[in-house]
């Protein structure tokens, strides 16, 4: 008997949303799966949140919030949209030490972000203060960018980025507050400065909310003389939300 079929027998998979039979791990129910918001039509290009309606055949879409908003990178890509099942499954990974909500979003992410994967780009996550590292006890990126690096073949380092300082929750704070809360609060770590130099960069972050987490990441690898810079979130909170 293989071990996994013998694993499967004590433990058997379960849906990630509601904990339903399954077949294989890491896996929704179709129940689940159809009620979950998958950004799978047209999208911005800089941001990844979903626009629905409009067509990408003549180039790529901006949203207007992009327009308005300086972004130090060059393309993004979400895979949920943080409402309903898209929230759920971010707040297992974040608080409730739901690890394999990752492993399956390896796959979902490769495949979102699979134009950008073809450049070979180093993946970084997103840091955490070591202060709310010690809270949590891991970083849900981390656990992301692990799952995206295991499912592309690509490239990743847990700790090229620091936090330079600890900075307050983004909860509750309106745009420019986000940004203000974050400016300059991420460095390149010296020791991996020179893995930075030189590469394309793939950030990966749980959440994009106003942008303002990727923007400080984004310039502390241009700082570093990174190549081309892009970003990766599990979910996209849009405006409206
Ligand atoms: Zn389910
Ligand atoms: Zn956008």
């Amino acid at each position: 008997m293989r071990l996994q079929t013998l694993l499967h027998a004590v433990f058997p998979p379960a849906c990630l949303c509601c904990e339903g039979r399954v077949e294989t791990d890491f896996a929704l129910c179709g129940a689940c799966w159809a009620d979950t918001p998958f950004l799978l039509g047209a999208a911005c290009d800089l941001c990844g949140v979903g626009l629905p309606g409009q067509s990408s055949l003549s180039g790529p879409l901006i949203c207007e919030e992009c327009h308005r908003i300086a972004r130090p990178w060059s393309r993004g890509r979400a895979v949920l949209h943080y409402a309903g099942n898209g929230r759920k499954l971010v707040l297992g990974l974040k608080h409730a030490d739901r690890a394999e909500v990752a492993r399956a979003a390896g796959p979902w992410m490769a495949r979102a972000a699979a134009d950008l994967l073809a450049d070979a780009p180093l993946i970084l996550p997103i840091p955490l203060h070591w202060r709310r590292l010690a809270q949590r006890r891991f970083n849900q990126s981390a656990l992301l960018a692990a799952a995206l690096a295991r499912a592309s073949g690509c490239d990743w380092l847990p700790d090229a980025l620091l936090r330079a300082r600890h900075t307050p929750s983004q909860d509750g704070r309106d745009r420019d507050g986000r940004f203000a809360n974050l400016d300059a609060a991420i460095r390149v770590a010296p020791r991996r400065a020179a893995a930075v130099a030189g590469r394309n960069i793939l950030l990966v972050d749980d959440v994009m909310t106003s942008g303002a987490t990727f923007s400080a990441a984004a310039q502390a690898c241009h700082a570093a003389g990174a190549g081309q810079v892009c970003v990766m979130a599990l979910a996209r909170v849009a405006r409206d939300a």
